[in-house]
């Protein structure tokens, strides 16, 4: 252990081979190499952290839960900036809807403190349990809900930042794009001043069994947008894995109304049982590589066909145009990588970037990086090889 660090840190940093090794890897099973773990405890200590790896040339892979799907919290040869111990809810204004937060909040924790003054923060995606803010706002996370709330970006109101040059300062609707969707590269986000929804009063559901993949594009269409909580889609071959059948294509459609057939709360949270337990199913079933790609509504039928072919299956927020193909092993995904981009999509609706996609990052994103690296991180300190090289 460098003996700074733990001058600096004591029990609040390692470099046992076996933390090192833990923290070599996040939710995407890439492996990487951790030089050392921190846990800082307050925003003083990311800018001594900062120092520390100006002064030995050092860098820094910030952390939340490590569920990210796209390696981006997999460390480099760095410094494991873990925020578990920034936890605290600072503060919650119900007037206002806004909560103060540190970077190390775990999704559920703040939703359950917010329901006790009836709010609530709506941008969940299904990792909520562990997920952190930090985590979040970094890679600008989304989920089943974003039809209806949109992404993490829509909900920031202020950040506080330590950039790559250890400057302190806050980030307002201006530049938080700057640091929200940049994955750690550019600044290090140390509290988050962020806006609340209230529930609706009402909600209601419709499962459609669809015969194929072209019907179910033009029930979406024909959907009002203004009344979406969620909409989702379950495949043939998804729908065969988990057990719900083999003829039918899955639609769920929550509306913040009383549009759909389903009322009832129970009968709600059981439908919708339904299309959670898909993912954990395949799980089981060792389809373990979550993909993300974003398409235009019409070409989802093209890329559902595909991945038909190849007996993978997929489920997602196809109302917001973002599958999640799930696989056993990473050899096809070259090929449906480069049929996404035929296709004029994305590979990435919402995991980002990281390290395992940055061979597909569009040329206008590696631009913006580039900048900001120039001018929030020059040194090139904060989450080093992500996104860009
Ligand atoms: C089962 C499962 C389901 C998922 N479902 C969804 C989903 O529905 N929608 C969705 O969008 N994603 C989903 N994900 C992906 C993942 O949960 C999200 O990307 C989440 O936002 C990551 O949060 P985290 O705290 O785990 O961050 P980590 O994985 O630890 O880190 C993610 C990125 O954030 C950076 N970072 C962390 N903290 C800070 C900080 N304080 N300052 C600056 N940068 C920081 C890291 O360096 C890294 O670049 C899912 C993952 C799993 C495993």
């Amino acid at each position: 252990m460098n003996n700074l660090l733990k001058k600096q840190f004591g029990e609040n940093t390692s470099d046992d081979r076996l933390d090192l090794l833990a923290y070599s890897t996040d939710a995407s099973q890439l492996i990487g190499e951790a030089t050392a773990i921190v846990w800082p405890k307050k925003t003083e200590d990311v800018y001594k952290i900062i120092r520390y790896c100006h002064r030995t040339d050092s860098t820094i892979t910030p952390r939340g839960a490590g569920t990210g799907l796209a390696g981006a919290a997999v460390p480099q040869k760095s410094i494991v900036v873990d925020f578990s111990k920034m936890d605290r809810i600072i503060s919650i204004d119900v007037k206002s809807k806004t909560a103060v937060v540190e970077p190390g909040v775990i999704l559920d924790s703040l939703n359950e403190e917010l329901a006790k003054h009836k709010l609530f923060f709506p941008v969940i995606p299904a990792s909520h349990s562990t997920a952190t803010i930090g985590g979040m706002i970094a890679t600008n996370a989304a989920g089943m809900r974003a039809v209806r709330y949109g992404k993490m970006i829509s909900w920031i109101e202020e950040l506080e930042i330590i950039d790559g040059m250890g400057r302190f300062f806050k980030a307002n609707q201006k530049n938080i794009a700057s640091f929200c969707g940049t994955e750690g590269t550019v600044g290090i986000v140390t509290k988050a001043k962020l806006k609340l929804a209230k529930h609706s009063k009402m909600r209601s559901l419709d499962m459609f069994k669809l015969e194929t993949m072209e019907e179910m594009v033009d029930v979406v269409k024909s959907l009002d947008k203004d009344k979406l909580n969620a909409v989702e889609y379950v495949d043939k071959v998804a729908a065969r894995i988990a057990g719900l059948g083999t003829s039918y294509y899955y639609l769920f459609v929550e509306y913040n109304d009383d549009t759909g057939q389903i009322f009832n709360e129970k009968e709600i949270d059981r439908t919708w049982k339904m299309r959670e337990n898909v993912s954990v199913v395949l799980a089981s079933e060792g389809y373990c590589i979550d993909e993300d790609p974003l398409l235009q509504l019409e070409k989802i039928p093209v890329i559902v066909d595909w991945l038909e072919k190849h007996d993978i299956p997929s489920f997602g927020h196809i109302g917001m145009g973002i599958i999640h193909p799930r696989f056993k092993t990473s050899s096809l995904l070259p090929e449906m990588y480069e049929l996404v981009e035929k296709l004029g999509g994305e590979v990435s609706g919402e995991h980002g970037i990281g390290l395992k996609k940055k061979e597909y990052v569009k040329e206008d994103f590696k631009k913006k990086i580039s900048e900001l690296k120039k001018k929030y991180d020059p040194k090139n300190i904060l989450n080093r090889n992500k996104i860009i090289d």
